[in-house]
């Protein structure tokens, strides 16, 4: 075990200041923790209100005129709307039970992190201008005037939440924090203040489809790739279909897993097992991309990019939609449909049809609304009726563990199916501990938008609860190997495992079960999708 200087250790100092304390707006906009403001050309190509270069280090954030007339107008529009909101507003107690269930109050030890106060930033505004207790007694009714000073405070900490939902799982009334960030976030919009990091990828994915920007020419080179590395991986000779209109099943994922390191594997996993089933799918070179990062800035932004999957399931004449191991593409489908619905939505409804899965003939019921199947929900299906030869064997090298990503997990109740999935393809599967995982699972610390550079150090803190249990199961068991059905997952946790010098690699379950596929044809085996010898215990450098 590596030693470290005492003044290498990362110091956590848990604060308790009284409530008149905590309501003072904190502005300090440290290195690390605060994100950069959108470029002002992202701005201008998805029309947000107020366009304008500006940066949080500002004093001055350049906010229109009559900014505060805006934000307490549009806090009127979504109260009115949002009939959550409204509750979530009026019904907290302070009780306490979600204080300390973030992880980033655990791992910054900063009172703005705790989800009770998280959402005391915005309803100590609510009860100002829309609560009587609140116009008259101020702050003894907790109310607090709306300042500059207020909302350079939401941009810091809003932008300090990933939506991950664990703190509602603890609060007896159900209050779900997630919303209140994503309508603190929507009042940030109204005035013209967005993240870059969430900017970036939602403007890109209005250009050109997906979020990296990837042309369609880029696609189509990266799923060559793919049939170059199966090839010499397995010898085996497979076909992909691109944009092939009248076939049966869209298939969608994240970008990222059409060039990123690990995802790769699990690309490259999804094209095998569609090969070895025969199945009658195709890819896309517009809807290529599954997450959506509207989804962190506002929901007219996350309402435009989430109509491109049905306008091209659509157009390709499609049966149904097959998502791959994407986090955010799910919360949306099985969250937000009806609030993101329209006419394109409803419209591809009409021609796409409840998925069947065609090899073994199971209805899958559960998606009749948004006749779109998860790629676990699909497996677990196909390794349940036996339909892939597997030899458990070859996953021999591996003790896994899996990471319930929040999106999917608490944001779609998916917590059995990667669990069959991964004891049918490997023979060492040990959980972490009870606290963390299933709908407790604390978030990898990057999600919702905070991947970006400028947040590392709290992402690396906010990611210690998670790490931690890593570590657990890494030291009882020999845990090598971390699963996440989540392309942020999957680039989050490289960096995170090696912050927390934990000799774990981490990669997507298909990856798993393409590892252990026995395919019609194929040449000797002796290394896995990664090149890493079958067999002998998998040392994992950090
Ligand atoms: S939603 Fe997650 S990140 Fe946000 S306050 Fe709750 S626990 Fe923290
Ligand atoms: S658990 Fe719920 S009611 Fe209690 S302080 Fe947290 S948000 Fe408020």
């Amino acid at each position: 075990m590596q030693e470290f200087e005492e003044e290498e250790k990362l110091e956590i100092v848990q604060k308790f200041p009284g409530w008149k304390e905590i309501l003072k707006p904190t502005t300090e906009m440290k290195k690390g923790f605060y994100s950069y403001a959108a470029t002002l050309r992202d701005q201008e190509y998805l029309n947000l209100p107020f366009p304008r270069e500006w940066s949080p280090l500002d004093e001055d954030w350049k906010l229109p005129p009559n900014w505060k007339e805006i934000i307490i107008e549009k806090m009127d529009e979504l109260r009115k709307k949002y009939r959550s909101f409204q509750v979530f507003m009026d019904i907290c107690v302070r009780c306490g039970a979600c204080a300390d269930k973030c992880h980033y109050y655990i791992g910054t030890g900063d009172p703005k992190n705790m989800p009770v106060v998280r959402g005391e930033l915005l309803r100590s505004i609510y009860r100002r201008y829309f609560t009587k207790t609140g116009k008259i007694f101020g702050e003894w009714a907790g109310a607090r005037e709306l300042t500059e000073d207020v909302i350079k405070e939401w941009y810091l900490y809003y932008y300090q939440c990933s939506e991950c939902r664990r703190c509602s799982v603890f609060c007896p009334y159900g209050i779900d924090t997630a919303e209140i960030t994503m309508l603190a976030r929507e009042l940030l919009n109204s005035i013209g203040i967005s993240q870059r990091f969430s900017l970036i990828s939602a403007a890109a994915c209005v250009r050109t489809g997906n979020h990296l920007g990837l042309s369609p020419g880029g696609v189509v080179n990266s799923i060559r790739y793919a049939v170059d590395d199966i090839k010499e991986i397995t010898g085996v000779d497979v076909e992909v279909p691109v944009n092939k209109k009248g076939a049966e099943i869209l298939f969608v994922t994240p970008s990222g897993d059409y060039f990123a390191q690990p995802h790769w594997f699990t690309f490259i996993g999804y094209i095998m097992v569609f090969h070895e089933l025969g199945l009658d799918y195709t890819f896309s070179t517009y809807a290529a991309e599954g997450g959506n990062f509207g989804f962190f800035h506002s929901f007219e932004v996350a309402k435009k990019i989430n109509q491109k999957i049905y306008k091209e399931a659509k157009r390709l004449g499609v049966k149904w939609i097959l998502g791959g191991e994407c986090g955010h593409m799910w919360r949306v489908k099985h969250q937000y449909m009806s609030t993101y619905a329209d006419e394109t939505y409803e419209d591809a409804l009409k021609v796409l049809e409840e998925p069947v899965n065609p090899v073994t003939g199971t209805v899958f019921e559960n998606a009749s609304s948004t006749k779109m199947v998860h790629i676990l929900e699909f497996l677990a299906d196909v390794l349940k009726h036996k339909k892939l030869k597997i030899d458990k064997s070859r996953n021999d090298h591996l003790i896994v563990t899996h990471h319930d990503s929040c999106n999917i997990a608490r944001g779609m109740g998916l917590y059995e199916e990667p669990r069959f999935v991964i004891k049918s393809v490997c023979n060492h599967y040990y959980d972490m501990p009870d606290h963390s995982i299933r709908e407790k699972s604390y978030c990898c610390g990057s999600g919702a938008g905070l991947l970006a550079d400028e947040l590392m150090e709290l992402r690396m803190r906010g990611g210690m609860p998670r790490a931690m249990a890593i570590k657990y199961v890494h030291e009882k068991y020999g845990v090598n190997h971390l699963t996440a059905a989540c392309a942020i997952d999957r680039a989050a946790f490289p960096t995170l495992l090696k912050y927390w010098r934990l000799p774990v690699q981490m990669g997507g379950i298909t990856e798993l079960v393409a590892n252990a596929m026995v395919m019609e044809g194929e040449i000797e085996r002796d290394t896995d999708l990664r090149g890493n010898p079958l067999g002998e215990y998998l040392e994992v450098e950090i």
